[in-house]
């Protein structure tokens, strides 16, 4: 496709309401790709969006896809047969998200948070433009190695440490990919997140705003004092921050527990 062409538009699936043009790409991924490679995948690329919503299961996305934001996060939630959550990794503007292994999501839901655009293909349509080429192979591979990070460092720590020290990191890595101070998302929401009770989420909020580190009113918290959220947070966060420069950039020797 060329850049005075009108962008192909996605048709609307499930919750997602208006489509995103295809051009330009905010997300870093899509933008580092050589021209090669974008002529190759660009045909297959479909736009969707899904406004800012406090409800978390309207921000579902299908799950037989690979997604590049261009705005907001996409994330990836693990879910039990009785409804419960716990978000196992998430990527913004300079990431993908992609099957983490080698097989179906499975009981997963794909949320987005923030007013969300992203460019995404079917994994079907995938395949055979893989087998064309090492470099975008590569790219994707580089972009699965940073969920897998994610995942790991989140098993980690949901085992290990306390929700007080995993609420600030959350909130802390989420503002991180958003590119943001302010996270549009309530309460109960995270609570779905960290797989916690709405009331837990309330109680070490309610103990953080006092400290003047966040302030969260009306489904959005923003954070107020980086460096007091930084201290209440677990190992987990400087770890992840240090590994994940970029979705190319793995050094997993570096995470701790
Ligand atoms: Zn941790």
């Amino acid at each position: 496709m060329r850049r005075d062409q009108q962008p192909a538009l996605a048709p609307s699936h499930g919750s997602l309401g208006t489509a995103a043009p295809l051009w330009p790409h905010e997300n870093s991924v899509l933008a580092g790709l050589t021209h090669s490679d974008m002529s190759l995948l660009a045909p297959s690329l479909n736009g969707v969006a899904q406004g800012p919503s406090p409800k978390l299961d309207l921000g579902t996305l299908p799950s037989d896809c690979v997604y590049f934001p261009d705005a907001g996060v996409i994330s990836i939630l693990a879910i039990t047969p009785d409804g419960e959550t716990i978000e196992i990794a998430s990527a913004g503007r300079t990431g993908a998200v992609c099957p983490i292994i080698r097989s179906e999501f499975g009981e997963c839901l794909l949320v987005s948070t923030g007013a969300t655009r992203a460019s995404r293909v079917a994994v079907a349509r995938l395949q055979p433009i893989l087998a064309e080429s090492q470099t975008l192979r590569a790219t994707l591979e580089a972009c699965r190695e940073t969920l897998l990070l994610q995942l790991r460092q989140n098993l980690v720590c949901g085992g290990l440490h306390s929700v007080e020290q995993r609420l600030p990191r959350w909130i802390l890595e989420m503002a991180g990919r958003l590119e943001s101070d302010i996270v549009a998302v309530t309460q109960e929401d995270v609570a779905r997140r960290l797989g916690v009770r709405r009331t837990t989420v309330t109680l070490i909020a309610q103990r953080l705003q006092e400290i003047g580190a966040i302030h969260w009113a009306r489904g959005r918290v923003e954070v107020s004092d980086r460096t007091l959220l930084e201290s209440a947070t677990c190992t987990c966060y400087s770890a992840l921050r240090e590994s994940i420069g970029h979705p190319g950039h793995t050094t997993s020797s570096k995470l701790v527990s």
